[in-house]
């Protein structure tokens, strides 16, 4: 188990001979080390894992060029997709998950070696629902896409039909803290729908998205039709001027207004999922033992690098006592090392720059007279693993960086409240919407502060797990984005709407040419009887017409 010592700075990177290599598009060849991130000089993408700070492979940065050729292929493959019937790609998409499954002790391996979350996170919050994704939407894809009828009241002499057709090519622009379940997810929903994707993996995260790709091919995929372009930030900016269809981007607020304005540029559709400061409001009546154990996970699973992850704790002051030594009982307890152990349950923070936000919250916290009760240390070695210990603080308030911005990782700040609509109101005092919970054993009050609470998603009594509720939608207010995935409106999204207007009867209607007063007047006359409330009577003794 790793010993947890005082932060000493950045690392000081040297020189190093690789010392392993695994995964595609991966060289076994001695390079100078790159810092995290940075394209090398044989324009490469270096890739060290968060956990020791061991280089793990590179993959090969894509040109503007290979981005246009990735998604010309993309364009090539999917008419024929867009052609099977349903069936026929769930039958791709089923065997993808019983790929996924038979093989999720390997991925889960290295998606704690690439991104420093532990296995059991690994295989929870990544492997697990990208498998469910893959059922969900191969089993369900046909009926959530059907034909939909649409009674026109006003022309009984047409038949309308909305139909939903695949956009063509969806982008996905991913980050780094969930590198499969997010742009996977996204991907399954974006196939069934008939679409070929092409993705751009975060710099930090790439290799994952290189083994999905074989593991969709061996699944039978047509090539094509699942393309992975790697590099930074240019990459994303480039795909989404290559003529791609529709963009789902996830990742930061800052960079999530750039690609809105790309995206408006091109004229294409965007889904945002970008950051949050996700409150948890404690009320009276909560089972204390209960709140305390789903908010410590809620704050400090995958160290705290989760969008939806509990940022900020609002508890009743009746209860404030017993809680806060709960979850600081719970934060002392927790394990942390590094990740690659099943015995492990706090693992280490992927990017060195997110360490530096951390510390900056902490350090204005502290500085500001807020007090940590547990935690509170970083730790970076000397070759380049990065821990930040589970940290509950007291004594912060509203106006502290740590409550106010996003912190993306370990940091749980308590604050106590008087009444319900002081809670609702510093629950709502944020630029952020993605989630909120809520914890009471009074099911009506937590539908009733659901409603008043401004978030894409609020959950009672619990914390996070939604997003692998597949058939539920994500995705936030405010700041914390536009559009959702998943369920129902997620797939749907990623479909063009057509609307087909057919004829039942040829009817002479008033108008047509030759206009006349007698026209307008007919046209009056009916439409005062048909949007009268005598016709409202008669429709519902009818019941349509
Ligand atoms: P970033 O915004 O830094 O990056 C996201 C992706 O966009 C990366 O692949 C990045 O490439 C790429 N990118 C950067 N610049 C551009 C550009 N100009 N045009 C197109 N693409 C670009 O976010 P992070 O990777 O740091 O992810 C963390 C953030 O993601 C947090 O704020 C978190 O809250 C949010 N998030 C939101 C979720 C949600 O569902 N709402 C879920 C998970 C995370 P590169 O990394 O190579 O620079």
């Amino acid at each position: 188990m790793l010993r947890l010592a005082a932060y000493a700075g950045p690392p000081q990177r040297k020189g190093k001979i690789m010392a392993e290599s695994i995964g595609h598009q991966v060289t076994a060849r001695p390079v100078s080390r790159a810092p995290q991130g940075s394209v090398t000089s044989q324009g490469t993408l270096a890739v060290y894992e968060p956990g020791s700070g061991k280089l793990l492979g590179e993959v090969r940065v894509a040109t503007a060029a290979q981005v246009r050729e990735t998604v010309q292929a993309a364009r090539a493959a999917q008419p024929e997709w867009a052609r099977k019937s349903f069936a026929a790609r769930r039958e791709v998409l089923l065997r993808f998950k019983d790929l996924l499954l038979d093989r999720a002790a390997e991925f889960c391996d290295h998606l704690t070696r690439e991104n420093g979350k532990t296995r059991n996170e690994s295989l929870f919050m990544e492997v697990l629902p990208v498998a469910d994704a893959a059922h969900y939407y191969g089993n369900h894809a046909q009926k959530l896409l059907r034909e939909e009828k649409i009674s026109l009241h006003l022309f009984p002499h047409k038949k309308s039909y909305l139909r939903r057709h695949p956009r063509g090519i969806i982008g996905i622009i991913s980050p780094w803290n969930y590198p499969f379940s997010i742009p996977a997810a996204d991907a399954i929903a974006a196939l069934m729908a008939g679409n070929a994707v092409v993705v751009k993996p975060s710099e930090f995260t790439p290799i994952i998205l290189e083994k999905t790709r074989a593991l969709f091919e061996e699944a039978g995929l047509p090539r094509g039709l699942f393309g992975v372009v790697q590099g930074k930030g240019d990459v994303g900016a480039e795909l989404i001027r290559s003529g791609i269809n529709m963009v789902i981007f996830t990742g930061s607020v800052v960079t999530g207004r750039k690609v809105n304005v790309a995206a408006a540029e091109q004229m294409i559709p965007c889904v945002l999922e970008l950051g949050g400061k996700d409150p948890a409001i404690v009320l009276a009546d909560a089972d204390v033992e209960s709140a305390a154990r789903k908010i410590a996970w809620g704050a400090f699973a995958n160290s705290g690098q989760t969008c939806a992850s509990v940022e900020r704790v609002y508890v009743h002051e009746s209860i404030a006592k017993p809680f806060t030594e709960k979850v600081t009982e719970l934060a002392r307890k927790l394990r942390q090392g590094e990740p690659n152990q099943h015995e492990v349950d706090v693992g280490a923070m992927t990017t060195q720059a997110q360490v530096e936000i951390v510390k900056r919250h902490l350090d204005e916290a502290r500085q500001r007279g807020a007090k940590v009760l547990v935690g509170g240390e970083i730790t970076v070695t000397p070759e380049g693993a990065r821990f930040v210990q589970p940290t509950v603080l007291v004594g912060t308030t509203q106006d502290m960086a740590i409550v106010r911005e996003e912190t993306f990782g370990p940091m749980l700040p308590i604050m106590t409240f008087k009444s319900e609509d002081e809670a609702i109101k510093l629950a709502n005092d944020s630029s952020y919407g993605l989630s909120a919970y809520v914890f009471t054993k009074d099911r009506a009050k937590a539908d009733r502060i659901a409603n008043q609470l401004i978030a894409g998603t609020v959950m009672h009594n619990d914390t996070l797990y939604t997003h692998a509720a597949t058939e539920t939608p994500w995705g936030g207010v405010k700041s914390s984005g536009l559009g959702r995935v998943h369920g129902k409106h997620g797939i749907q999204d990623l479909c063009e709407v057509r609307h087909v207007n057919l004829e039942r009867i040829d009817f002479p209607a008033f108008w047509y040419y030759p206009y006349s007063r007698k026209a307008w007047a007919t046209g009056l006359r009916v439409y005062r009887t048909m949007l009268g409330k005598g016709f409202g009577r008669l429709k519902a003794l009818f019941g349509r017409y």
